[in-house]
């Protein structure tokens, strides 16, 4: 079966009592899941929401998500996950854009969506958190009575979330139930499966791809306990691996960063943790060894985007290569080909030490080909002729991503196209200088971006955080970057800031410190 309500419907089958969700001490069961789901189903049925009709959640990590979520499903329905920071400008296009009938929403935000109705076709707001003017509070719009299944096609969409938009504006992207229950399914296969007793930590934002299919409804379809988590804080999430003994964690680089920078980090034991992913963006060299070393905990490094369900390429426990992305799912394509579309060669084995290979020469853009491709860019052809390439009887989809690949077919990403930056006629992308930043040890964070520059087009500029002990000064980086690296790539502006900006996933929003656009 690769229907998303009825993956879970199995688990409730075979694990009524067991917990499905547990947030802030109180254990919520399938069985009990199951019923409220259905009952948001049946209310929305009961306002005329059905098949393909979008429901927006604007929610935080709270179990009203997983049931407004699953209970959308069971209606017919598609949902369009938002930002809960979203302010009503941002909504107001998601909304309006997807044509969303009703939204469910904490009640302190209700205003925002309030103040866009009219721009949009949403008739029913359900507030969580409290009563808000306007709108239908969460335990009473619940309808008394559970609805069934309303059966749904393979290929009918499920999701509907929009690009993280570090650039540009967002996107829709068609993800189906095939989609979605493809790539949990290939998740947990990845990790020998995922059991019952399996806790997973759900520290991804659920409005987001990756915590919203990988952990959400990788737990949910195996009859696992998925744990909320509203807001990132790295001691309240230590504490709470440490005591509930978590068993899988997915993250991002920053909160791995966030995790090993805790002064007090060494006396937490997080040896419950049986499986750790690091994906969403490149995982530094330096942030993997260092979590290793201060938790005795593996961490593995996936790859995926948002367009693609979301993973792609992980590395697993019986086959992994530090500083790669892993390998491609079974029963999917990817390779590397160049502006032609043709194959770039591959690397003996890899990594390679970029300061030593012109990258020029084995690098090229990621293409994918597989069950988890989504299917289409919602109402935007346009955007969908330059993503997609027919080619040896398959549809591909361009990732946008550089890199390269190896003879065992090992995936190394070198950073976003969009992000390479050209300095006086040379390419350098910052992934590598912010690699060697991140070996310094007066940094705790780091982001390289372009900057306009009258003689060489652009030049080189880094972002620091400093560690709370740091001495360096930016001269003293530019000289360190200077010893390492080719002249043409040091950076000629370092700026020390108090923290980067970045999305809830842990992209940092390059556009935002230079002048991308
Ligand atoms: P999103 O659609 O928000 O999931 O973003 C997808 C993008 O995240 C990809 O195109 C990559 O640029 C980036 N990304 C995800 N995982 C990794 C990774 N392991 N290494 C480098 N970049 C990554």
């Amino acid at each position: 079966m690769t229907n998303l309500v009825t993956n879970v419907a199995d688990s409730v089958e075979s694990t009524p009592d067991a917990p499905a969700i547990v947030f802030d001490g109180e254990t919520t069961t399938y069985e009990r899941f199951w019923e409220r789901a259905g009952r948001f189903a049946q209310a929305l049925t009961d306002c005329g929401i059905g098949a393909d009709d979008r429901v927006g959640i604007y929610l935080p990590n709270l179990p009203q998500f997983v049931t407004a979520f699953h209970g959308t499903l069971r209606a017919g329905g598609i949902v369009v996950p938002m930002n809960p920071q979203y302010k009503a400008r941002e909504i107001g296009h998601l909304l309006g854009d997807s044509g969303a009938k009703a939204v469910v929403s904490l009640a302190d935000n209700v205003p925002e969506v309030r103040e866009v109705l009219e721009e949009t076709d949403v008739e029913q707001i359900v507030s969580v958190g409290g009563d808000a003017d306007g709108a239908t509070a969460f335990e009473d719009f619940l309808a008394d009575e559970s609805l069934d299944v309303v059966d749904r096609e393979d290929d009918d969409i499920a999701v509907q979330p929009y690009t993280s938009g570090t650039t540009g504006t967002p996107k829709g992207v068609l993800l189906s139930h095939d989609n979605l229950a493809w790539t949990a399914k290939a998740n947990a296969d990845l990790i020998g499966g995922i059991e019952p007793e399996d806790k997973m930590i759900g520290t991804l934002p659920l409005f987001h791809i990756y915590g919203m299919s990988v952990v959400m409804n990788g737990g949910l379809f195996n009859g696992a306990s998925y744990y909320p988590v509203p807001e990132w804080d790295a001691e309240n999430v230590m504490n709470l691996i440490e005591d509930e003994r978590i068993t899988i964690m997915f993250g991002v680089p920053a909160m791995f960063n966030d995790m090993i920078n805790q002064p007090d980090a060494g006396e937490y034991d997080l040896s419950s943790l049986r499986f750790v992913n690091s994906g969403g963006s490149s995982l530094p060299l330096e942030v993997l060894a260092q979590f290793e070393e201060r938790f005795g905990v593996t961490l593995y490094e996936g790859y995926g985007l948002t367009e693609t369900s979301p993973t792609t390429h992980a590395n697993a426990p019986d086959a992994r290569r530090k500083g790669s992305i892993g390998q491609p799912f079974d029963g999917m394509d990817a390779k590397v080909v160049d502006e032609d579309f043709e194959e770039v060669p591959r690397v003996e084995e890899g990594p390679v030490d970029e300061g030593e290979v012109d990258l020029n020469e084995i690098t090229g853009e990621i293409v994918i080909s597989g069950p988890n491709v989504m299917q289409g860019y919602y109402g935007l052809p346009e955007a969908n002729e330059e993503v997609f390439t027919e080619a040896d009887g398959k549809t591909w989809f361009h990732t946008g991503d550089v890199g390269y690949w190896d003879e065992d077919d090992f995936f190394y990403v070198v950073d976003r196209e969009k992000h390479m930056i050209v300095t006086g006629g040379y390419n350098v992308y910052p992934r590598e200088i912010e690699e060697l930043l991140f070996e310094h040890e007066d940094v705790a964070d780091t982001a390289v971006v372009g900057v306009p520059d009258d003689r060489r087009g652009e030049t080189v500029k880094a972002l620091i955080v400093p560690t709370p002990d740091a001495e360096a000064t930016p001269e003293d980086i530019k000289e360190y970057c200077l010893e390492h690296l080719a002249a043409y790539k040091h950076p000629r502006e370092v700026e020390f800031v108090d923290e980067l900006p970045r999305t809830t996933t842990g992209k940092v929003q390059k556009f935002k410190i230079s002048d991308e656009e």
